[in-house]
């Protein structure tokens, strides 16, 4: 598809980063492109077209992409933040990291019960950062229609993490 050669073209792949044998992906570029930015843009929200009635994106560069995405879809967004940013009362939902654990939240209110949420990001890899988001909708009660990422990483097992869900990348590598 046109949009994949357009994220193939535009994000930089950096060896070694953050530590040697890691090939890292910055979309940076992808977000500093207009054109390419609205491709992407458009290109996830037509995967999912009508089934959502929000759209969460998950800290930090998930709110680029979800907040970009729901003004053209015309509703709300959805911070999926790291631990201690909110301040009222949330959920959480903690998963592995390499070394450790990450834990995110969401308002237990912000969004009606039994709303149908979009889930974006910028990569999927393992899968652990957005199987706790899925696990933090279900804690709230919402429902997700799906979730939509401009790039997966093959080979680790971020599908099956995620399986049941409904899972779009525009991009793999
Ligand atoms: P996972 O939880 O292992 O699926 O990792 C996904 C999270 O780590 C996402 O929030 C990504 O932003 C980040 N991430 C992992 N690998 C990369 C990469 O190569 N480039 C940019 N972000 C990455």
């Amino acid at each position: 598809r046109a949009v994949a050669r357009t994220i193939e073209r535009v994000c930089a792949v950096i060896p070694d980063y953050p530590e040697p044998g890691v090939v890292f992906r910055d979309l940076t570029p992808l977000f500093a492109n207009g054109a390419a930015f609205r491709e992407t843009i458009d290109a996830l929200l037509q995967q999912f077209e009508g089934s959502y009635d929000v759209i969460a994106g998950v800290e930090a560069r998930g709110f680029l992409l979800a907040s970009a995405a729901a003004y053209a879809a015309g509703v709300g967004v959805m911070p999926v933040r790291k631990q201690g940013k909110l301040p009222r009362d949330t959920y959480a939902e903690s998963y592995q990291l390499e070394y450790g654990t990450a834990t995110l939240e969401i308002h237990r209110d912000d969004v009606p019960a039994g709303s149908r949420v979009l889930i974006l990001d910028d990569v999927l890899a393992t899968g652990g950062t957005l199987a706790a988001t899925t696990r933090l909708m279900e804690r709230a009660e919402l429902s997700v229609a799906g979730i939509g990422v401009v790039m997966e990483l093959d080979g680790l097992g971020g599908r099956e993490t995620l399986r049941g869900q409904r899972v779009s990348a525009l991009y793999t590598a």
